[in-house]
């Protein structure tokens, strides 16, 4: 039986493979080719060739015309890099005073460096935490994960109350943008109205600031609301 394969036995660009189908299948499964090729910023028939070669690695299920989905083994291999990543944000959130609009550039590096022994290491020093910075659900060590929470905040009728539980953490300028509105996860919002025709959202932020906030925005809060 040959010994398993983990995130560090192959390359950081086949790693980032698996993480971005690990994602696209929340909204899409199978991914197709052309999904993954706008995500990752590169042409269909480049994402081909790395396709197949994952495929044969048994880390991806390749259906021609159809796309792909991650194998179990894909999966593992995604949910260590997810691991990585969301543990380093919050290391350097927590521990070394960076802001949260900088840790992304920094953890979509290190993600692919670091050993299984330093994340034990940081998951220990942070006790063993469940959500990064950004609200987003950290794996176990044994890959499991909690499923996203939240709705999107564009998708909720006004006279809501809810809290921000995740925010997307892939654009600084948002990120900043959200921090000047003082959006972040814990938060308490409050919908007041959906301007017509596709303007801006009133809220209000922690029960006493009143903002507008541009709908490009809303679609990457989420919100709990607690109404089940
Ligand atoms: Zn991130």
């Amino acid at each position: 039986m040959p010994q398993e394969l983990s995130a560090q036995d192959i390359t950081s660009e086949r790693q980032d493979y698996l993480k971005i189908v690990f994602h696209l299948q929340y909204t899409e499964n199978p991914v197709r080719t052309t999904t993954i090729a706008r995500a990752l910023g590169v042409e269909p028939a480049s994402v081909t060739g790395v396709i197949k070669r994952l495929a044969e690695l048994d880390l991806l299920d390749y259906r021609p015309y159809k796309g792909v989905s991650l194998t179990e083994k894909g999966e593992k291999i995604a949910l260590e890099v997810v691991r990585n990543h969301r543990l380093i944000e919050l290391f350097l959130v927590e521990s070394l005073g960076y802001r949260w609009d900088e840790v992304h550039e920094e953890a979509e590096r290190l993600e692919h460096v670091v050993t299984p022994r330093f994340i034990e290491r940081i998951d220990r020093f942070m006790g063993h935490p469940e959500i990064d910075p950004h609200g987003e659900p950290i794996p176990t060590e044994d890959g499991t994960i909690k499923p996203p929470s939240g709705t999107r905040l564009i998708e909720i009728e006004a006279g809501t109350v809810g809290t921000v539980c995740r925010v997307d953490d892939d654009d600084p300028d948002l990120l900043r943008y959200l921090a000047t509105l003082d959006i972040e996860p814990g938060k308490q919002i409050e919908i007041v109205k959906h301007e017509l025709y596709g303007g801006p959202l009133s809220i209000i932020v922690g029960g006493d600031r009143n903002h507008l906030l541009g709908i490009e925005a809303a679609k990457h809060v989420f919100i709990d609301t607690d109404i089940d």
